[in-house]
This record gives structure tokens, sequence and C-alpha cells, in this order.
């Protein structure tokens, strides 16, 4: 199967509003560098929808650290192939100044306001990261007007984002996807390409934490700064450069510590390994 391929942010828009008139729409949007992860997302999504259009673009707006972005995995040509195996319709990419034409360089766009789920965590250690994913959600909505959109639990405060930006616009309804991951534990990420193997090693140390501060929570503790402990004990290790590790109820967002016994727990946590920022997550309580 091959799919359609749009550079021009433009004539994909123009795809979809075609696609929209046969049936429903999916809608997964990337950085490309393409795993298991992000194909479950493009599975669920063609099974539901009638069509499917996905977008690979490392959006310059939401990387803090131009190092970062510099060296983030980039093979256009591999993910349509890929993607085209899929049941993928569309694949499309551009630049900031496609896709903000209305602008005068990227210094000049306006950045969304992302809304209460980007206090803390992330939006104190990567200032601005979540108001550039807002941003260019909201543009990735407005060009392809999906009847629904997929996204990954591994980018926690980035589904409450999302969420907030579809409920700004009134569309698409948002699918949250569970995190995809290695045998071993370790969240599947595009970054974990540029771990060594030893770093490899390290970085399951994450995804062992999250599971350990579940097993404490399925034995009775309920105390934030307890569960917390748990996970900061699983993670400490020459290596790992903790960046937090902290729990939140995940339906009453907070930037700090919520006070307990909770009720319901989310598990977070994000370290450096090799030099390679990490970010992993857990519900701790039932769903
Ligand atoms: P990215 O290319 O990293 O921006 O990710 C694109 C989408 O795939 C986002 O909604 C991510 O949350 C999601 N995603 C990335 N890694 C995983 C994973 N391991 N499991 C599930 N979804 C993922």
């Amino acid at each position: 199967m091959t799919s359609v391929r749009f550079e021009d942010p433009e004539l994909a828009a123009r795809w979809c509003a075609k696609a929209r008139a046969a049936g429903s729409l999916a809608f997964v949007p990337t950085m490309g560098a393409l795993h298991a992860g992000h194909l479950s997302l493009v599975h669920a999504a063609a099974a539901e929808n009638d069509q499917l259009c996905v977008s690979v673009f490392v959006n310059p707006l939401q990387f803090d650290d131009p190092r970062d972005l510099e060296r983030y995995p980039r093979d256009f040509d591999a993910d349509a192939a890929l993607l085209a195996e899929h049941g993928c319709a569309m694949v499309f990419t551009g630049t900031l100044e496609r896709f903000f034409p209305e602008t005068e360089g990227a210094n000049t766009i306006v950045l969304r306001d992302p809304g209460p789920g980007a206090r803390g965590l992330e939006g104190d250690h990567r200032p601005g990261h979540l108001a550039g994913v807002a941003t260019i959600v909201a543009r990735l909505f407005e060009l392809v007007q999906p009847t629904r959109a997929y996204f990954g639990e591994k980018d926690f405060q980035q589904t409450l984002v999302v969420r907030h930006v579809a409920a700004r616009l009134g569309y698409p309804e948002v699918r949250v996807c569970p995190t995809s991951r290695e045998p071993e534990g370790l969240a599947r990420s595009s970054r974990n390409a540029l771990l060594s193997e030893a770093g490899r090693g390290r970085a399951a140390r994450l995804s062992r934490a999250l599971f350990e501060a579940r097993v404490a929570w399925q034995s009775g503790v309920r105390e934030p700064g307890e569960l917390e402990a748990v996970l900061l004990a699983a993670l400490l290790a020459p290596g790992v450069d903790v960046e937090y590790a902290a729990v939140r109820d995940p339906e009453r967002w907070t930037a700090a510590l919520p006070a307990g016994p909770l009720e319901r727990a989310r598990a977070l946590v994000a370290a450096r390994v090799d030099g390679v920022r990490l970010i992993d997550n857990l519900l701790l309580s039932d769903p």
C-alpha cells in the first residue's frame, strides 16, 4: 500500500477536507522516528475510523534545548514507508513558515495558553515546551479538523494540554492510548535510539521505579510523600540524573504535591541518562 504524502500543509488540509466529507477522519500527530509506540496509536486510529492521516514534524517551538532539537532523530522517507504499511492514507510534514504563513518568522508566532495541566513538573523543567505543544497541536487540528485525534499516555501532561486545546476549539475527540513498553519495561521513545547499551540498562530504572510505586499503592500506601520516596529510592543511581519523581492526583492536577491521603494517584518521573532526557509515568490506582 502507498500513502499520499505532502510537504505543504495547505495541500494536506485540502486532502483532509475531502476525506472528512467521506466519513470519519483520524489524526495522529508525531515527530517521526517512528517506533512500535507510535504504531499502537496508528493501529487504534485505523481501526476506529474511515481514514487516517499522520503528521511528522519536529516542532522547534516545543524544544527548550537547541542541542536536543538538533540531534532529534529524523527519517521522513522511512516513516512514510512504515505508515503506508500500517493503514495510513496520508502523511504530511511542513516547516514553521508553512504551518504559520501569517507570521514573519518563528519569533513572531503567538504561543497558545497550554492550560492548567502545564503547571509543575514538565512545565517547571521545560519552560515553554507545553506552550509550544499547544501551539502546534492547535494549528494541526485547524488544518486537519479530525473527527478523532490519538495521543500516548506516555506524555501525560501533554494529554492534559491537548484536551485543553480540543475543549477550546470544540473538536476533535481526543483518545489516549496506553504506553507501549520494551520487554524490560522501558517506555518506547524515539530518544531511546540515542542511548548506549549501558545507558539503556540504567534507563530501565524509570519504569521499575513506577512499578515499585504501584506495588506500594497496592499494599495500601496513600501518602504522596511516601510514594515519592519509593520512586526516588528505586531511581537514584550513578548515571541517572533525576529531574523529578512525583505523585499527583491525575483528575485534580496540581503544580505541587497534593495533600494525602490520595484517592487516585499517578506517578511521573523524568531523568537524564547518557545526557538523553527520558520521561515516563504510570497510574498507580485502578482506572
Ligand atoms: P512524539 O513523536 O514523541 O511526539 O510522539 C507522538 C505521539 O506518540 C504522542 O502522542 C506520544 O505520546 C505518542 N507516543 C510516544 N511514545 C509512545 C509510547 N511508548 N507508547 C504510546 N504512545 C507513545
